[in-house]
């Protein structure tokens, strides 16, 4: 296997959420670059074992799935250990609830917060030692343009975003001298069942067709007027993987179609 074609042979990464959506495809483009991957969610089904089995035969590289549920903190520092290794740690893991703030119903605050940013505070405490006993590491954490900007409706979810970028530059600055660097990616709209999900909802709430929904809602404030890819975004993480990243560190990289450019 050529390191050229693989940069990222003989690393592991660990990449939360990933058995669908954004996670899975930052996995594929991981294992792709030549990473040994760990998938994870909670669920522990038979195919969620066959899909990582089946990235690992595709892309040549050693593929798990290691079931964990990140709304317990203790779950998600034992998927990094029981990992084995963690040279990348993608913290993607994330749900969504809308509705008004008196309404948001308090468990829903509560898993959101759990899953969407003190996961990541768990994981990244047992990978940091992990990437120092190795000598190199990469910690990308999966925000949101909502993780630099807000919306109605989606407190618990801001919140954790703007959180999770906090974390992320804290991080860098505790790694700073070492072979390990912090970054957030913040997507626009990615087309994934996150999303899928919300749109019933949103055509109900604006009594809307499903493409009037997509164009004038959802992408409203996405001015390229096109969903991001999951191939876009395993695409950046290689990139902060590479070598060419090795001193982008404690930031924030937006796709998003220019939303943030508004
Ligand atoms: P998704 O629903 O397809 O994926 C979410 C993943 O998290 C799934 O694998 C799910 O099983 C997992 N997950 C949920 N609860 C979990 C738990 N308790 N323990 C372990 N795993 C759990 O959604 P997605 O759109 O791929 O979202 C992935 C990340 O990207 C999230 O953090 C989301 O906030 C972020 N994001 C998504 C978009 C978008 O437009 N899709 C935009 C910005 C940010």
């Amino acid at each position: 296997m050529s390191t050229i074609s693989h940069p990222l042979a003989s690393k592991t990464a660990v990449i939360t959420g990933s058995n669908s959506g954004i996670g899975l495809g930052i996995a594929k483009e991981l294992a792709k670059a030549g990473a040994d991957v760990v998938l994870n969610s909670y669920t522990d089904r038979d195919e969620d074992h066959a899909l990582a089995a089946e990235i690992g035969k595709e892309h040549g590289v050693t593929a798990r799935y290691i079931a964990a549920d990140l709304s317990d903190g203790e779950a998600a520092r034992r998927l990094v250990t029981e990992a084995g290794a963690c040279d990348i740690l993608v913290n993607n893991a994330g749900i969504q609830h809308v509705a008004p703030l008196q309404d948001f119903p308090t468990a829903k605050w509560n898993a959101i917060i759990a899953i969407n940013l003190s996961s990541a505070f768990h994981t990244t405490a047992e990978a940091l030692p992990m990437m120092r006993k190795a000598g190199w590491g990469r910690v990308v954490n999966i925000a949101s343009a909502h993780g630099l900007t807000a919306s109605p409706y989606k407190s618990a979810y801001i919140a954790a975003k703007h959180g999770i970028v906090g974390l992320t530059k804290t991080v860098a600055l505790e790694t700073a001298e070492e072979p390990i660097t912090a970054n957030a990616i913040c997507p626009g709209y990615v087309l994934t069942p996150l999303v899928e999900a919300q749109i019933p909802d949103t055509m109900k709430e604006y009594d809307m067709d499903r493409e009037t929904v997509i164009r004038d809602v959802m992408l409203k404030r996405q001015p390229s007027k096109e969903f991001a890819t999951t191939e876009q975004m395993g695409g950046t993480c290689v990139f902060l993987c590479s070598d060419a990243a090795a001193q982008i560190t404690g930031t924030t990289i937006s796709v998003d179609g220019g939303w943030t450019a508004l």
